[in-house]
């Protein structure tokens, strides 16, 4: 299982804060908390998405595999940034990896690829002890699977549309957990947060009212042709 720590950085009543930067281009009073919150959500409901890019969200994922990792770096928009530990100096011996559920429900599959893992970890170790390759060389074995800790910092606007993507249901089961952590870390911040969560963290077709992707799971029609 992993594990979502948002770090203190982190806005804590993203919706006033939207509110009070609109409000300085608007001339309005933003001393009023009231009032800040109220444009904040004006805001949002007339998809005026820049003011999003004010909110700033800083976090520690741990515990997800480095397959899971490497999608999450594709969302790009906003400039995000990141530092991932270190595969040079990884300990083999206990790397830890993700067991998808299908494998972990059947006995065989299960039992092969525990025993890759193992033979993974074995021949790292005999290649840097046995055959004097440098560690950094014999990681390059690591598989993707393996578990991984980063820092991570982006917008929220950024984190809006990751929802829109990765809670559809044609994306890796491992992101869609990790999209559920996620949300709930956040909605467990504050009730500005819990609110932005559950008003704007939905898959494509939850916002369109249809789905585009070629292989529909069927939760909404597909999209019109022509
Ligand atoms: C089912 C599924 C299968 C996938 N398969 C693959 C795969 O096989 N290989 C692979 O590499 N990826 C794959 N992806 C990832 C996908 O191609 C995108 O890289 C990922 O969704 C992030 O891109 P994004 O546009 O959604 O988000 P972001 O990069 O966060 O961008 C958000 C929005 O910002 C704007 N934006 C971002 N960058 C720019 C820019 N440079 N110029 C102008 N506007 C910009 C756009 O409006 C964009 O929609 C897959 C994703 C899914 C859900």
């Amino acid at each position: 299982m992993g594990k979502i720590t948002i770090l203190e950085s982190t806005t804590k009543n993203p919706i006033s804060l939207m509110g009070e930067r609109a409000g300085v281009c608007w001339g309005s009073d933003i001393s009023d908390p009231k009032k800040n919150y109220k444009r904040g959500l004006d805001c949002l409901e007339s998809g005026h998405g820049r003011v999003l890019e004010f909110v700033n969200v800083e976090m520690v994922l741990d515990g997800y595999s480095a397959r899971v990792i490497r999608e999450w770096y594709t969302h790009l928009g906003g400039a995000p940034t990141r530092l991932q530990a270190s595969t040079r100096y990884v300990n083999y011996e206990n790397f830890e990896y993700i067991l998808p559920p299908k494998i972990a429900a059947n006995e065989e599959a299960k039992a092969l690829y525990e025993e890759t893992m193992r033979t993974i970890t074995e021949t790292c170790q005999k290649l840097e002890n046995g055959c004097g390759i440098p560690r950094e060389d014999a990681a390059l074995l690591l598989p993707l699977g393996m578990t991984t800790k980063i820092v991570d910092k982006r917008n929220v606007r950024n984190l809006i549309d990751m929802s829109h993507q990765r809670l559809c249901t044609r994306a890796y089961w491992e992101y869609r957990e990790l999209m559920r952590d996620l949300m709930a870390a956040l909605s467990g911040i504050s009730e500005e947060w819990a609110e932005i969560v559950s008003r704007y963290f939905v898959p494509k077709c939850e916002l369109t009212g249809f789905c585009p992707e070629k292989k529909s799971c069927g939760r909404r029609p597909k999209k019109p042709q022509g």
